[in-house]
């Protein structure tokens, strides 16, 4: 899956920017100490850099998530230059946990809120109807069948609710 036009954009300047001296000296997007006369000596160790361009990458994706029901986290964060990787080689679960985002559903941005559930979506061969597409176990489990949507209070009873459903009430 690609990344969206804004998404890919958002990471392409947040990798190009350079944040070793960003808590010291207010500068330009684009900022490259390198090309820098006026660069101070004080800079982030490598694991603070590490930090910071993490965290710039999570509030960003916490956006587009919340906008795009195709983004991809770990595809967005390696756009930006974070590394998505355990020690192992696999995609670490770091990077999505860092998200408001359980099961898929995103909270909006500035809140600790989500938003109510108006259509549910769900397939001809599921038992559970879930709040969005982007349902962890709805994943897990799709396999390029049809889907089929319902408004929240006309859900026929064969599909039971996923725990998607009920993520805001925990
Ligand atoms: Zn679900």
């Amino acid at each position: 899956m690609a990344l969206s036009r804004f998404a890919r954009d958002f990471a392409a300047e947040i990798a190009q920017h350079d944040w070793s001296d960003a808590p010291y000296r207010r500068d330009r997007a684009g900022h490259d100490r390198s090309r820098d006369s006026k660069s101070g000596a004080q800079v982030l160790s490598d694991s603070e850099i590490e930090s910071l361009l993490t965290n710039v990458m999570w509030v960003t994706a916490q956006v587009l998530g919340y906008h795009d029901p195709n983004f991809d986290v770990f595809e967005f964060a390696e756009a930006c230059g974070v590394n998505i990787r355990t020690s192992r080689g696999a995609k670490s679960g770091v990077i999505d946990a860092g998200l408001r985002a359980p099961y898929g559903r995103y909270m909006r941005p500035g809140t600790w809120e989500f938003d109510p559930v108006t259509e549910v979506v769900t397939t001809e061969t599921s038992d559970f109807y879930h709040a969005t597409e982007k349902c962890w176990d709805f994943q897990r489990g799709y396999r390029g069948a049809r889907l089929i949507k319902f408004n929240v209070e006309e859900v026929p009873a064969r599909w039971k609710p996923c725990k998607c459903m009920t993520v805001d009430q925990l």
